[in-house]
């Protein structure tokens, strides 16, 4: 009790420096999270961001893990969701790191039970750097944001984990625009349908299920902000989804989904492309949508051109739509709480054990 006495005391203190604000306690009490026998190896802390809270228990029971690392990874993660979606998406994460001895990160699982639940593997031969570089633990959160789908909709549940993950680090400064679009440049090509294919909803591949999942959500925000001259984007459809409380908790038809994304930013493109390319092979001209973006090739780099005619469109998806301010004369003013907000939250203050540190 003590403990969320101060808790609560301390993100008052700070809460007028940033609305994403982090805070680890420790020190870490051991949990028997096994009937009869209480395994030393296992801490929990907690990180309060916004008004949720994330409990964050670490197995080191195969190898050590640097406990300041994986709670340095949570935070980054948990900053990047929260600068998408302007929220964590669940009230309570249950989040639980098992070691291995090893590199890297592997077999993140997440599920709506518990109230949220995350399992993870975390190598304890991994480095600060590597940790820095993890998409992983970013994309496990990111499912936390959508409701539960029916098997033959992973595609959108997987899809959009892959489209918003770098999106949402870029927007904390835990990544850059330009990793992302040279990453989709290899990458996306793998979510075009190849032979025999029978449209999202009847072809389980991997390629298709991740990529052309992610496709699917990137050419709906390309089209969002085409028609809305780059006031909104798929970022609003997925927060309206969010706010009318289609969480991973939910169990949601997608047709629901992609109709409550429709609505909160006054379109139909989630449920035409959905009509579209459900039962059917479709192809995207990706190369003519990198040119029109500014997004060329060169070598085993990318060149961001500005000069592109839909330049604005791609630095709106990196980092928002540009507020009133900066003399975007098409943004209303007052257009109300859309991501604009989020924008000034993309440097978010951390508060970790008791000092404050600003986000690199
Ligand atoms: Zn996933």
């Amino acid at each position: 009790m003590g403990r969320m006495d101060f808790t609560f005391g301390f993100r008052e203190i700070f809460s007028k420096f940033s609305r994403v604000m982090v805070l680890v306690l420790l020190p870490c009490c051991f949990l028997p999270l096994n009937a009869g026998s209480a395994k030393a190896a296992e801490v929990t802390s907690t990180v309060m961001i916004g008004g949720s809270r994330i409990d964050v228990t670490i197995d080191s029971s195969e190898a050590p893990l640097s406990q300041t690392d994986v709670m340095r990874w949570v935070q980054n993660a948990a900053e990047s969701v929260t600068a998408y979606y302007g929220r964590f998406p669940i009230p309570h994460l249950t989040l639980r790191v098992v070691s291995f001895d090893g590199n890297g990160v592997r077999h993140g699982m997440t599920w709506g039970r518990d109230g949220g639940l995350i399992r993870i593997f975390a190598g304890s031969k991994t480095s600060a750097a590597d940790f820095a570089d993890d998409w992983m633990l970013t994309h496990e959160m990111v499912h936390l944001a959508f409701p539960s789908q029916a098997d033959e909709h992973h595609w959108i549940e997987e899809g959009s984990a892959v489209y918003v993950e770098p999106i949402a680090r870029i927007r904390a400064s835990h990544w850059t625009a330009m990793k992302m679009w040279h990453d989709l440049v290899r990458d996306m090509p793998k979510g075009e349908p190849k032979e025999g294919d029978e449209g999202l909803d009847h072809t389980h591949t991997w390629g298709r299920t991740y990529w052309g999942g992610a496709l699917f959500c990137f050419v709906a925000d390309v089209e969002i902000r085409k028609q809305t001259k780059n006031r909104k984007g798929l970022v609003d459809a997925l927060r309206g989804v969010l706010d009318a409380g289609g969480d991973i908790r939910e169990d949601w038809d997608l047709e629901k989904a992609l109709k409550t994304g429709d609505h909160a930013v006054g379109l139909d493109v989630l449920e035409k492309l959905y009509a579209e390319w459900k039962a059917k092979p479709v192809q995207v001209d990706l190369a003519a949508m990198w040119k029109e973006l500014g997004v060329e090739a060169n070598g085993g780099t990318v060149v961001l051109n500005n000069d592109a005619p839909l330049a604005a469109i791609r630095r709106a998806i990196e980092m928002g739509t540009p507020s009133a301010k900066a003399g975007d004369k098409a943004s209303p003013a007052g257009a109300g709480a859309t991501e604009n907000d989020s924008a000034s939250a993309t440097r978010p203050l951390a508060v970790f054990a008791g000092r404050t540190a600003k986000s690199q």
